[in-house]
């Protein structure tokens, strides 16, 4: 039987705020442990947890950068339950009456583009951190990370690959980066994500049974984490069984996912609403205000490199997935003419480069100034494509300026028409059987010649001089 994949997300993204949600403590990540604490996150009775003005900001930035309905009150409710990493026994959390429901995003998928629904965006308070020590029987906690504001996006059932999970994470990730209100750190846990999957026969309407996968940090595992679970589950309701509703955790060094709480030991968290917390009220100005400080997003983003730089789709949406990427490109072309070929160096080159060494843009030895001097170069026609791949390895290994390394190297191209047009007539005098085949009907051997001459000037005659004077001579 032929089976289709449905998938919903749960994604969790740290907000930027300088200070945690409930209580004026750092949200500085790498502090020593518990250095970033106070009575109200370590949970000391009595204390009085007050809503930090920033988070609501920027929760109300992010749902309105997915397209969600605000609501105008909204309520943060206690979810029970005991963990160490938890002193309070409950996490703030907002549950029955989120702030921002019925969004949406648009994904590019090889059948064309999808609208994937978000079902809602809640706001609550990260838990703490339990560091188990290898070598000794003992398990420590930093409540460094208690209290951090967090929204969680969940996605309606919409997705139907692995693909389409890793491109709806992308989006969400590129917009939460443009709109800068969580920094995107996946190894820091900025940006977390469970993945809910289960099949059906295909054109049953119903949905099947799910399990929810758990520590995905990576988009690469949560594709691989997905394709895995829907092998599994194919091979469960291939063999006439039923998939059992429960969490599993993904294994990344064994690539495999299995099971780490059943739907009995699913937790009844006793949701009631917090005592201590007025319910949320979103004025109109507030949003307003909001929505006035909004950046460009990556599908305006997109439109407009397609339209002012005439670059192709699939260019545009290269060059703006990431906000760095997108602004490194426009310093780069500002004082340009030839914005292709610099669309083409940054996603060959500069982006192979950054692959290799395992960068990223934010930190690239060749900045974008550097890049563009280097290009410009090329465009100015001193040096050739072929000296400008050795100028750039030059450029990120040193970090020395292009016209420094050209002038250093001696890589200047060589266009003066009588001392190329010479060389043209020794290299036709030096090879006359390949010149009288060529007068014969035997072009091909243009190519012939044009080595000869970038022999003769170590790869530094401009083949725009040389190929007329080849032709002409011949
Ligand atoms: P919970 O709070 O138990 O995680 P939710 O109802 O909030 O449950 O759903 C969480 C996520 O699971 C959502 O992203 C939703 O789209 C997804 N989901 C719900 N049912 C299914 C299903 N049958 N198959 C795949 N995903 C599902
Ligand atoms: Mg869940
Ligand atoms: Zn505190």
């Amino acid at each position: 039987m032929a089976f289709e994949t449905v998938i919903g997300l749960e994604v969790h993204a740290q907000l930027k705020t300088r200070t945690k949600i409930f209580c004026s403590c750092s949200t500085e990540f790498g502090k020593s442990p518990n250095a970033n604490t106070c009575p109200v996150c370590t949970g000391m009775p009595g204390v009085l947890p007050v809503l930090n003005r920033q988070a609501v900001t920027f929760a109300i930035k992010a749902a309105l950068a997915t397209n969600c309905k605000i609501a105008r009150e909204s309520r943060f409710d206690r979810k029970n339950y005991f963990y160490p990493d938890l002193p309070k026994g409950y996490q703030i959390s907002q549950y029955a009456a989120p702030i921002a429901e019925h969004g949406h995003l648009d994904i590019e998928t090889s059948a064309g583009q999808k609208t994937i629904g978000i079902t809602r965006i809640h706001m609550e308070e990260d838990a703490g951190k339990l560091i188990h020590d290898p070598h000794r029987a003992k398990s420590m906690v930093d409540l460094n990370r208690t209290g951090v504001p967090l929204i969680e996006i969940v996605s309606e059932p919409d997705l139907r690959s692995a693909e389409e999970a890793g491109a709806y994470l992308r989006k969400l990730h590129a917009i939460l980066k443009y709109i800068d209100v969580c920094d995107g750190n996946m190894e820091q846990g900025s940006f977390r994500c469970d993945a809910n999957i289960s099949l059906r026969p295909v054109g049953q309407e119903e949905f099947g049974t799910r399990t929810e996968l758990k520590n995905l940090n990576s988009f690469k595992n949560v594709e691989k984490a997905i394709r895995f679970e829907v092998e599994r589950q194919t091979y469960v309701l291939e063999a006439g069984d039923k998939v059992i509703q429960e969490t599993r955790l993904w294994d990344p060094d064994r690539n495999k996912t299995a099971s780490m709480r059943g739907k009995e030991e699913a937790h009844d968290y006793r949701y009631f609403p917090d005592p201590d917390l007025v319910p949320l009220i979103v004025e109109d100005d507030w949003i307003q205000s909001v929505a006035k400080e909004m950046p460009e997003l990556p599908d305006e983003k997109k439109a407009r490199f397609v339209k002012a730089y005439k670059l192709s789709e699939y260019d545009a949406e290269v060059l703006t997935a990431n906000i760095d990427m997108a602004n490194f490109f426009e310093e780069t072309v500002r004082p340009l003419t030839n914005i292709k070929q610099a669309a083409n160096w940054t996603m060959t080159t500069l982006m192979g480069m950054l692959n290799a060494k395992g960068l990223d843009i934010s930190n690239s030895p060749v900045s974008a100034t550097a890049f563009s001097e280097l290009l410009a170069l090329i465009e100015k026609g001193s040096i050739n494509a072929n000296a400008a791949k050795t100028v750039f390895e030059e450029m990120t290994e040193t970090g020395k300026a292009a016209a420094a390394i050209v002038k250093e190297k001696g890589l200047e191209q060589v266009s003066d028409q009588s001392e190329l047009e010479g060389l043209v007539e020794e290299v036709i005098r030096e090879n006359p059987e390949e010149a009288e085949a060529y007068r014969n009907g035997k072009t091909k051997l243009f190519s012939f010649f044009m080595g000869q001459i970038m022999k003769k000037t170590r790869g530094k005659a401009d083949p725009k001089v040389v190929g007329p004077l080849i032709k002409s001579k011949l």
